[in-house]
């Protein structure tokens, strides 16, 4: 069993349960998902990060997987630093301010923030590149 974090046109956003991803994208073909909120039958899938347990025992442990884990969370964290301190933040103001700074050829300035999946799809589909960082604190 899978389970799969789904996203209507309408951005509902909910879980569901399949025997595999097979099977979703057998539904899916079919026209039998729908929104549990609207009845919209354009979902898909969601973009789901795994979370990890126990981070802390399996950096005492101290094996391959451990060490793994630290160095990559302080390569993302070091990531986090470098936008910190080169990317101007503008919060929910993103969309907005990436559309002024992407039509305006002169402005090289370079901006992090927050948006929705919505304004990322808008943002995409006018050809605007963005990159999603997962955002690690230094102790956790
Ligand atoms: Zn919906």
């Amino acid at each position: 069993m899978i389970k799969y974090k789904l996203i209507c046109e309408k951005n509902h956003e909910f879980e569901s349960w399949f025997a595999d991803s097979r099977e979703f994208d057998n539904l899916k073909r079919r026209n039998l998902l729908d929104c549990i909120f609207c009845s919209s039958k354009n979902i898909k899938k969601s973009i789901m990060s795994p979370m990890i347990s126990n981070v802390k025992k399996i950096k005492e442990k101290n094996n391959d997987f451990g060490i793994l884990l630290k160095n990559e969370k302080k390569r993302l964290f070091q990531i986090r630093k470098y936008v910190e301190k080169n990317f101007e933040y503008v919060d929910k103001n993103f969309s907005q301010k990436v559309r002024d700074i992407y039509y305006d050829k002169k402005n090289k300035k370079t901006i992090y923030g927050i948006t929705t999946p919505e304004e990322r799809k808008e943002l995409a589909e006018e050809g605007i590149d963005l990159l999603s960082i997962p955002w690690v604190d230094k102790d956790n």
